[in-house]
């Protein structure tokens, strides 16, 4: 495997004694500081699933699947990395075990292996370093997540590569990062350190002693607790980072950038000494933090409600909009499926509980479950000239819902029925006879059209914009000359295939939906246009 001349430095983050860490939070918040620092930074995620990426994997267990420009369907980390850098990544960011693993099959396949024995050893692992390396081209530093937890069989592989990385690329070039664990014990009101002092031996047995360790707890740990970490794991006190519960995550690289660790990094990477700019970062976490006068009240109508990852960049995206407007945020999800069913009564206590917020948001999903509980949520949206934000499904929703309100009763979806009459929301030509796997959507980049004198075009204040994408529906284009009727119109288009992008209601004070997603580029120093209009209407 051919490493890149220029020295390009790794920074491996690993965690142990649980997941959940925030192992995502911690490599985004050191990729943060480094930028600030002027460098040239970019993230990876690896995943020991042995799915090939994130678009077959369960929203409700493992949350949001994030897109990427280049259309590739991610872990949610790729997201926080994206906010936290303010830079695009690409598919090359995300690794997952089933990639690796299909990649050596198929070279196995192709002669490329020219009669070895195909194993783990090193050509698996060579496969996962090649994936490093190509990541990092262009780049001064490459941050690399290692996704499970220390010790745990599905990530060895992992583990194996990045230590034989680190041999590769030598110690001036490469860091390891280690995120542990340190509970509370409410009986004998004290943080123990067991678990982490387990996780450092078990990754040391593995061949890695970690550089930095960071500590991450509920409470804030006395400061005795670094000098028994230091004793037990070999980590040099400086290298020890506590990281107790944060009130933001936007915090997390303001506490590192206090404990010193951009300083660690830079010296034991022999790395050029900066100051940070992070005023605008920490304008941020000023505005996260502010208790202000005003509050807006969001009625999410959501499907996976379990879960709070699953609508991620939707939330994140919200909350932006609310700091950069200067209020505080509430967000309720309302589980649509209740709704699915024509029950009046029901229905009733629907609005009624609508009546209560100031905006609805309608955000993406697949599958039946809980459309007509969405449809019915636009519908009173409309009725009642409730700010609506649909983003992908909501769009489909909103078409169907106008139609409905028009007094189409059978409008309907592909999603809710194949055969039907009045299919207003279509299977897209190309996706018609694609199994449903991943990969095979209408997925990434697709640049819009927006037509003059809408209200999307006060939002965006442009002609064309890109947006990513992830569907297999459009809106049917035998229907586009009824929306007038309806009271809706179409206010962005993809020129190329006359794709409806965006809809708005025509009478109403704020009914915006969009097939792409444009939660996926808003950040939280600078909202996405839509959200960030979206609750400035919430305010009047
Ligand atoms: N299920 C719809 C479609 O495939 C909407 C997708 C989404 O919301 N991401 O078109």
């Amino acid at each position: 495997m051919a490493i890149n001349k220029k020295p390009i430095k790794y920074i491996f983050v690993t965690g142990g004694v649980l997941s959940g860490l925030g192992k995502g939070i911690t490599a985004s918040s050191i990729a943060n500081l480094l930028k600030a620092r002027g460098f040239k930074v970019n993230l990876q995620k690896c995943d020991p699933y042995l799915n090939v990426d994130a678009g077959t994997l369960n929203p409700r267990e493992h949350g949001e699947c994030f897109v990427t420009k280049d259309g590739a369907e991610t872990d949610l980390d790729l997201g926080h990395y994206e906010r936290f850098i303010d830079e695009e990544m690409t598919s090359a960011s995300s690794v997952m075990a089933g990639k690796v693993l299909l990649k050596v099959i198929q070279d196995e396949r192709a002669g490329k292996y020219q009669g070895d024995d195909v194993q783990i050893i090193p050509h698996l692992t060579a496969a996962i370093q090649d994936y490093f390396v190509i990541a990092s081209k262009g780049f001064e530093i490459q941050i690399i997540e290692i996704g499970g937890t220390v010790g745990d069989y599905e990530s060895l592989s992992f583990i194996e590569a990045i230590r034989e990385f680190g041999i590769k690329v030598g110690k001036e070039n490469c860091l390891y990062v280690h995120v542990v664990y340190l509970p509370f014990l409410t009986a004998s009101e004290e943080i123990k350190t067991k678990p982490a002092q387990n996780s450092v031996r078990e990754l040391r047995g593995l061949g890695i002693m970690p550089d930095i360790l960071v500590a991450r707890s509920e409470k804030t740990p006395n400061l005795d607790i670094k000098k028994k970490l230091m004793l037990f794991s070999g980590v040099d006190l400086k290298s020890i980072v506590l990281l107790p519960n944060a009130t933001t995550i936007y915090e997390v690289p303001l506490t590192l950038e206090d404990s010193g660790i951009a300083d660690v990094i830079t010296d034991k990477l022999k790395l050029k000494k900066v100051s940070p700019k992070l005023s605008e970062w920490r304008d941020v976490v000023r505005r996260a933090k502010t208790k202000f006068p005003k509050t807006v009240k969001i009625a999410m109508i959501a499907k996976y409600l379990d879960n709070s990852d699953t609508y991620l960049s939707v939330i994140e995206a919200l909350k932006s909009a609310a700091w950069h407007n200067n209020v505080n945020l509430v967000i309720q999800s309302i589980d649509a499926s209740e709704y699915d069913d024509n029950d009046n009564k029901k229905i009733k206590l629907m609005h009624k509980k609508l009546m209560s917020f100031d905006g609805i948001v309608v955000p993406g999903g697949f599958g039946a479950r809980g459309l007509e509980g969405k449809i019915k949520a636009a519908q009173f949206a409309l009725d009642q000239k409730i700010p609506y934000l649909g983003l992908c499904l909501g769009l489909q929703m909103a078409v169907i819902a106008a139609a409905r309100n028009y007094g189409m009763t059978d409008a309907t979806t592909f999603e809710l029925n194949e055969e039907a009459n009045n299919k207003v929301i279509i299977t897209m030509k190309d996706q018609k006879n694609k199994a449903m796997t991943g990969g095979t959507m209408r997925l990434g980049n697709y640049s819009c059209n927006i037509i003059d004198k809408t209200l999307a075009y006060k939002v965006y204040k442009s002609t064309t914009i890109l947006e990513r994408h992830r569907h297999r529906g459009e809106c049917n284009n035998k229907y586009v000359d009824k929306y007038n009727d309806w009271g809706i119109k179409v206010s962005g288009i993809n020129e190329k295939n006359g794709l409806v992008e965006i809809i708005e209601a025509i009478d109403h004070p704020f009914f915006l939906a969009s097939q792409f997603h444009p939660e996926f580029k808003s950040r939280p120093n600078r909202p996405h246009p839509m959200f960030d209009s979206f609750i400035k209407t919430l305010i009047i």
